[in-house]
């Protein structure tokens, strides 16, 4: 049967849906109608009692909710003063180092748009975000910066700026991570997975804080570019017996 109308029984069906559609609805609404009811059966309540539903309106988003670089990667060097084996003094270590296998995903830890991405002999590939508190964060050493990841891009928070890696000057896979505000570095951990209501309630001075204690850095190997350096000032840097220089932190960068 080829009719371009439907066959009675299409009909018929079509509306046996349509009843059932119908009689749904009229359920739905008797339902509604019956929940909107007042409780006639407690006679005692006075009308004025009835509850009155107070709509919050909804909290205004934080002005920097901050999250974590690596999600579920420890902190291996801190943000402060620290001397490397090939270094005479201690210099200020101006973010925190997170280490983890190569190709980690290291991610924006609130939404911002790209200042910079790109590529220096110290700090590897980079990327810096602006988050529109005053603050940027910064994650070098990057193995790689995820395609997309340009000046004036938007970017997530928790979305890939790139991958861990050990670009520039690195004694291992980590990422070096920032806070700066207006290019002066903070320490990150005041600000990590933490979420601030106003601008007024960053921890701008908790952040600049830096301890005079100098950490002596040792590491589990001294970079290429570093070892004639070393030579040069006879620095021999100690060596326990697996003949790896001490260590305290891993990482530097
Ligand atoms: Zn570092």
């Amino acid at each position: 049967m080829f009719s371009k109308f439907p066959s009675t029984t299409d009909r018929v069906r079509n509306f046996g849906l349509e009843a059932a559609f119908a009689a749904a609805l009229a359920l739905g609404v008797a339902t509604v109608a019956y929940a909107a009811l007042p409780d006639v059966a407690d006679k005692t309540k006075p009308v004025a009692d009835a509850p009155v539903e107070v709509v919050e309106p909804p909290a205004p988003p934080p002005a920097f909710d901050c999250g974590d670089p690596v999600p579920g990667e420890k902190i291996n060097s801190p943000f402060g003063l620290r001397r490397m084996p090939w270094e005479d003094h201690g210099r200020l270590h101006e973010g925190v180092d997170i280490a983890g296998p190569t190709g980690t995903k290291v991610v924006a830890v609130s939404d911002g748009i790209v200042k910079r991405a790109g590529q220096s002999p110290s700090y590897g590939r980079y990327v810096e975000v602006e988050h529109g508190v005053g603050l940027t964060s910064f994650y070098a050493h990057l193995g790689k910066i995820e395609r997309g990841v340009k000046k004036g891009a938007y970017v997530e928070a928790g979305s890939p700026v790139g991958r861990m890696g050990s670009s520039g000057t690195s004694t291992g896979p980590h990422v070096h991570f920032e806070i700066r505000q207006d290019g002066k570095p903070l320490n990150p951990l005041v600000f990590m997975n933490r979420e601030f209501a106003t601008k007024e309630d960053l921890p701008l001075k908790l952040g600049a804080y830096v301890s005079p204690r100098v950490r002596i850095a040792t590491v589990s190997e001294i970079p290429e570019s570093k070892k004639a350096l070393m030579e040069a000032k006879g620095k021999k840097g100690k060596k326990d017996k697996n003949g790896r220089v001490r260590q305290t932190l891993k990482f530097q960068g």
